[in-house]
């Protein structure tokens, strides 16, 4: 690979924006720069000045480039009933998910879905996910697979699922934790794959399964270690039905925790239904929370607390929860956030959100030495936007940029903001993972987008 030099409005985030009123700190804006990228796909820096010769120049200019979406927490085998009627959280995974899981149990299903899969996360400018498959361990494979053919940094594991599911999807204590160990020892580190340990949630396993996967946690845990994803507290019959399953345990976050499941590597999608004590548990160990708007609506589970999160002081990562949430885009996440704190009286600030969705998402997981911001060292898992796409989001971008007449150019985060509500998966332009562009949109805006995966560089 050449080393080369991408021209657009750069963003990043240096620190940690304010919450509430927007203010610039911790905030990088650079319009019309030039980021740069060395032979092996690491960012080397930014300037105004075009580059010498030397460098294979991308003139995006115009339009913007962040740090790719880093999505925490979505179902690749989901794919298959994202957009189905009328469930709330118990029932859709008896009608909807089970029954779609199910046909995992075919490896070349597995291998087509993760293929199909990741290809759409790049196309919707996410360059990095921690994935739910399914039971099946082909499933997890399938996906490292497909993870390393497009040098992506990926978080999954086999699901761990011993009891109150169909038996297709069943697995044992024994047999989870030996299939885990073996994909551990396979996968984890190889290329940029990660291993994390797989429980579906506290009701799918039995407390002898709980104490396995805690076990592999131990195991494998410290610097560089293991992952864990689980889903916590998402609706309110489910923690009425974990609390009559597990009587000894103080609250169901609570069975994770003496099963040894929360530690700083522990990625819980949901936790809208936490109390005071739960939160600083998650503060304590290091653990965060995933969360996951469009899905917490379209299931009518509930309005996660984010003050309340911020105010324990534990980690709160972005995710798109497919198929339970309804859309891959990270931006359409990032709005229906928006509508959820509002809903609590809260504002969520653009520059908040997308740092949640960045830099924020990396240090939770404790990659932010590698992903999620623009610094020179980090790998250029980069993605370019259209600032507007549509003649709605292109009329109100005119106006924020003060092009139109009687109009004077708004604020960086009246625009940022304005964009997060409007923009999509159509507003992409090309995905760089490593600085391999691994998914570039077709020529004609508004034709079909996919000419991505693999060698469409
Ligand atoms: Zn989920």
């Amino acid at each position: 690979m050449n080393k080369q030099a991408l021209r657009a409005d750069l963003l990043d985030f240096t620190a940690r924006p304010q919450w509430g009123t927007p203010t610039p700190d911790g905030v990088r804006f650079r319009p019309d720069h030039w980021l740069l990228v060395d032979e092996r796909g690491r960012i080397v820096g930014a300037q105004p000045e075009q580059p010498g010769s030397d460098w294979l120049l991308q003139d995006h200019r115009g339009r913007l480039l962040m740090p790719g979406f880093i999505d925490t927490h979505v179902h690749a085998p989901q794919l298959d009933v994202i957009g189905s009627f009328g469930a709330g959280l118990l029932d859709w995974l008896a009608t909807y998910t089970f029954p779609a899981e199910l046909r995992q149990a075919d490896p070349a299903v597995a291998r087509a879905t993760a293929e199909t899969f990741l290809d759409a996360l790049l196309a919707h400018g996410t360059t990095c996910a921690v994935v739910f498959p399914t039971v099946h361990a082909h499933s997890a494979q399938a996906l490292f697979e497909g993870a390393q053919a497009r040098g992506m940094r990926l978080i999954t594991g086999k699901v761990m699922m011993d009891r109150e599911c169909p038996p297709g999807l069943r697995d044992d204590a024994a047999g989870s934790v030996r299939d885990s160990e073996a994909l551990i020892q396979r996968w984890h580190g190889q290329g940029r794959n990660s291993y994390a340990v797989t429980v579906r949630f506290a009701v799918t396993s039995t407390p002898e399964q709980l104490a396995g996967a805690g076990e592999l946690c131990r195991r494998h845990g410290g610097p560089g270690g293991i992952y864990m994803q689980t889903h916590v507290a998402e609706s309110q019959d489910e923690v009425a039905l974990v609390a009559r399953m597990f009587p000894e345990a103080r609250s169901y976050l609570d069975v994770y925790h003496r099963n040894g499941l929360l530690h700083e590597r522990a990625v819980l999608a949901h936790g809208i239904w936490l109390d005071t004590q739960d939160r600083a548990l998650l503060r304590d160990t290091g653990a965060h929370i995933a969360h996951s708007p469009t899905s917490n609506l379209f299931l009518g589970s509930g309005l996660f607390d984010w003050e309340a999160a911020r105010t324990a002081g534990h980690g709160v990562s972005m995710a798109t929860d497919v198929g339970g949430g309804t859309s891959l885009s990270m931006t359409r996440t990032l709005a229906e956030a928006y509508k959820v704190q509002a809903l609590r009286g809260v504002k969520l600030n653009a520059f908040a959100a997308l740092h949640a969705a960045t830099a924020g998402a990396a240090q939770a997981l404790r990659l932010d030495g590698e992903i999620g911001s623009l610094e020179p060292g980090r790998l250029a898992d980069v993605v370019v936007w259209d600032w507007a796409q549509g003649p709605v989001a292109r009329h109100r971008d005119a106006v924020a940029q003060g092009r139109l007449p009687g109009t004077t150019p708004q604020s960086l985060h009246t625009r940022l903001f304005a964009w997060t509500q409007l923009a999509d998966e159509r507003n992409v332009v090309a995905s760089l993972v490593a600085g391999q562009a691994r998914f570039r949109r077709s020529a004609a805006p508004g034709s079909a987008l996919q000419e991505g995966g693999l060698g469409s560089c």
